[in-house]
């Protein structure tokens, strides 16, 4: 089935000499003209304050979808990327749905964007992975935020440890190997868990990072400007970070993490040394 939308191309920054043309598509019925205002404004913010973190992106294009959906408690009560290797389309994706009531500060202050265009600067992982890549993108959506100044420092620290405490119930509830988890999550409905352990492992890595005057952010900046791969394994991933960055804390924590079954408690405090250092 067409479906028709409306197609906006947005805009074009460069940080390194290339840059990712950012079309937004609104499916029809589309919203007011106003509403497609905040949307683009929404977009295109986000969009900078993500790549002022994480940097440029390694595709040409990246195509935004938005879909209005009726009112909901939520501004973006959905959002998900479909990946190119997965589906019949050139270049990775972000499918948003969008509360057409939600204004400019409301949809800035939602995470789901900020989660959704992390996820893009991860290769797709082997499900027994997944916590790595939920994990990325749940830690990195609070850096954005702060960094953009949606966030301050505390609010950084209680969402964060908030997250970590849902994970932490659930693991307690579980007791499974977070790799077994991670590969059923849907069916074992173990989102927090997956997501929040994942986090917790880079609270971890970024605070070493930042001891050694490194950061996860610009270890990812690196990969995506020279290394970054459609799909590898999770193990393959945190060998080359530890190959660019001559630092065995990715590959270490790793191994110390994905067959874990108790929560790691010791990230916890982390936090909020971590953020006196941001
Ligand atoms: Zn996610």
């Amino acid at each position: 089935m067409m479906i028709r939308f409306l197609l906006f191309i947005l805009s074009l920054y460069s940080f390194n000499g290339h840059s990712t043309e950012l079309q937004l598509k609104i499916a029809y019925p589309a919203p007011s003209v106003a509403q497609q205002k905040v949307v683009k404004t929404w977009i295109n913010q986000s969009w900078q304050a993500t790549q002022a973190v994480l940097g440029d992106l390694p595709q040409a294009k990246l195509p935004i979808n938005i879909k209005m959906q009726a009112a909901s408690d939520s501004p973006v009560p959905w959002g998900q990327v479909n990946r190119a290797i997965n589906t019949a389309n050139p270049f990775d994706e972000v499918d948003l749905h969008v509360s057409p009531l939600a204004n400019l500060a409301s949809l800035s202050a939602d995470w789901t964007l900020y989660h959704e265009l992390s996820h893009l600067y991860t290769p797709y992982f082997d499900y027994a992975s997944f916590w790595l890549s939920e994990g990325f993108a749940s830690y990195m959506q609070n850096i954005i935020m702060l960094r953009a100044g949606i966030y301050d420092k505390r609010q950084f620290i209680v969402k964060l440890q908030a997250g970590l405490d849902r994970g932490h119930r659930q693991a307690i509830a579980q007791q499974t190997k977070l790799s077994e988890i991670s590969a059923d999550m849907w069916q074992q409905n173990a989102f927090q868990r997956v997501h929040w352990t994942g986090a917790a492992f880079f609270v971890e890595v970024d605070y070493h990072l930042h001891q050694k005057g490194l950061s996860l952010a610009k270890v990812m900046k690196r990969y995506n400007a020279c290394c970054k791969v459609a799909k590898t394994s999770g193990f393959e991933w945190v060998n080359s970070l530890t190959q660019m960055t001559n630092d065995t804390i990715f590959v270490d924590k790793y191994l110390q993490y994905k067959d874990s079954i108790a929560f790691p408690i010791k990230a916890k405090p982390k936090v909020v040394k971590l953020a006196q250092m941001l």
